[in-house]
């Protein structure tokens, strides 16, 4: 029997999120043969609970100030801007719905096989798929786990009461009053979203700052413009329980303060999604964060089974879990020897108001890397909001090692801070030096051209 005949795929995904449906199109592309599992919804969280509902969210909030902003410019208004949850919620819901339409015609373009059914590992070249209608085994060459994270709620008195990211953009009423726990990525996002459609907007984060791994100095400026737009932030607590209260819940604090919400979001951080894979069958151990081991080329201690994305350590976001795909079909299929990502200049956007970008190295990191660094940083108010009224700043920083004058590290807070920084994060990769910076012509008028004229030093 040939090897191509002894197992029905060459490539068998279990999950298919970002991560997993990539690889299958890239891998059937270079000619295996694909299936993929999924008992959920095409295209993982970032589609479905993640990326693309939360950023349309966040636009639907951004009207807020923009309405505000138009009449600095001349426009008269009909009267009080109001939203229309539901309105948002379906229009969202059917993107979403073409969305998983796009995705499942991408695999099948690709002649990938889609089984809707649950996954488990039953060998190193098999699984058991599990369906309404009963369960079948299937065989292949390698198989992939692709099955990301889950969001998790630490356990106290109430925490039944929380919503997870997951549930969070279904709402049937919109929160007038609203409240999130935790300091990261979604906690930040999510204050802002809700804060922007009009809700009364609380975030409750354990320690003294949120953004724990961001630069000191873009965690400041975020906190001082979030509060301006309303946020109202409590740092240094964290909630103690929740109880029902009529329609309400009353989350008490472990301050002493009592806070009367209608719905509470914890959004504190994910775990990789393992459980029911079938991994101790195969003795495939977790390490301490709970993420499966892999190799450079994404292989597990068994070398036919592969792992990538959330399953694995490394930063939780799409792009990585998209781009280690990529790497992981030229290593299996195309049989090339990929350059190894390069994990150090990932860029990256949160999607608060205003927007953080950023990519390299904090000026913390910075300064316990190298011997000496330069940081050049600027705050202002940008020309939009001469007229507009706002009262909303602009911080963008360079830091550069100052040995080499390599710009380690490049950070922004302001309006689409993400569509900056994406820029910027070519340079940095590129290794490009401050000097380059300053010989390359800024556009005027924006505040893009900081980026090139920062000339002054701000400190050593
Ligand atoms: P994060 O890991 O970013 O943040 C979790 C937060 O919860 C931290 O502030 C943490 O505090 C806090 N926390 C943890 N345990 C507890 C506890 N027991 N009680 C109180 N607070 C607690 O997770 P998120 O859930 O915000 O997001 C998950 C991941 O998803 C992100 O890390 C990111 O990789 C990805 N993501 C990316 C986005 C983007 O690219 N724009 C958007 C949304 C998510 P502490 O800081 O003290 O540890």
């Amino acid at each position: 029997m040939s090897a191509d005949a002894e197992y029905e795929y060459d490539l068998f995904v279990i999950g298919a999120g970002s991560g997993g449906v990539r690889a299958a199109r890239m891998a059937a592309a270079a000619g295996a043969r694909v299936a993929v599992a999924e008992d959920r919804y095409l295209g993982g969280t970032c589609v479905n609970v993640g990326c693309v509902p939360k950023k349309l969210y966040s636009y639907a909030a951004h009207f807020h100030d923009s309405f505000d902003d138009a009449i600095g410019y001349g426009w008269q208004l009909p009267g009080p801007a109001s939203l229309d949850w539901a309105t948002l919620r379906d229009n969202k819901t059917s993107e979403i719905k073409r969305l998983n339409g796009i995705y499942q015609r991408l695999l099948e373009g690709a002649g990938v096989t889609l089984f809707n059914a649950r996954a488990k590992l039953s060998g190193p070249h098999s699984v058991d798929l599990a369906t309404e209608e009963g369960s079948t085994q299937v065989s292949a060459r390698q198989i992939l786990l692709a099955t990301g994270g889950w969001p998790w709620t630490p356990d106290f008195p109430g925490s039944e009461y929380a919503l997870n990211s997951n549930q969070i953009f279904d709402l049937d009423r919109f929160p007038e009053r609203f409240l999130v726990l935790g300091g990261g990525y979604i906690a930040v996002e999510f204050a802002s979203i809700f804060n922007g459609l009009g809700s009364e907007s609380h975030l409750i984060y354990r320690n003294e700052l949120f953004l724990k791994a961001f630069d000191q100095e873009v965690r400041e400026f975020t906190r001082d413009e979030m509060a301006k737009k309303g946020v109202k932030l409590h740092f240094g607590t964290n909630i103690k329980r929740i109880e029902p209260h009529g329609a309400a819940l009353n989350v008490y604090l472990t301050t002493g303060e009592l806070l009367e919400v209608d719905a509470v979001l914890a959004a504190t951080g994910r775990k990789a999604n393992t459980q029911g894979l079938g991994l101790e069958t195969l003795g495939i151990e977790l390490d301490e964060n709970g993420k499966i081991p892999v190799n450079e080329r994404y292989e597990t201690r068994v070398p036919s089974i592969l792992a990538l994305g959330d399953l694995t350590d490394g930063p939780e976001l799409t792009p990585v879990a998209l781009a280690e795909a990529m790497q992981l079909v030229d290593h299996h299929f195309n049989h090339t020897e990929p350059m190894p990502l390069d994990y150090t200049t990932i860029p990256t956007a949160v999607f608060c108001h205003p927007n953080i970008g950023t990519v390299g190295l904090s000026e913390e990191a910075a300064r316990e890397k190298f011997a000496s660094i330069r940081i050049y940083r600027t705050d202002f108010k940008p020309m939009k909001h001469t007229l507009s009224g706002s009262t909303e700043r602009m911080l963008m920083k360079l830091i550069v090692d100052d040995a080499t004058d390599v710009v380690v590290g490049a950070h922004m807070v302001g309006e689409e801070a993400g569509e900056l920084i994406q820029g910027i994060a070519i340079a940095v990769r590129a290794g490009l030096t401050k000097n380059d910076f300053d010989r390359t012509v800024g556009i005027h008028p924006t505040v893009a051209e900081e980026f090139v004229t920062m000339r002054t030093l701000s400190r050593y």
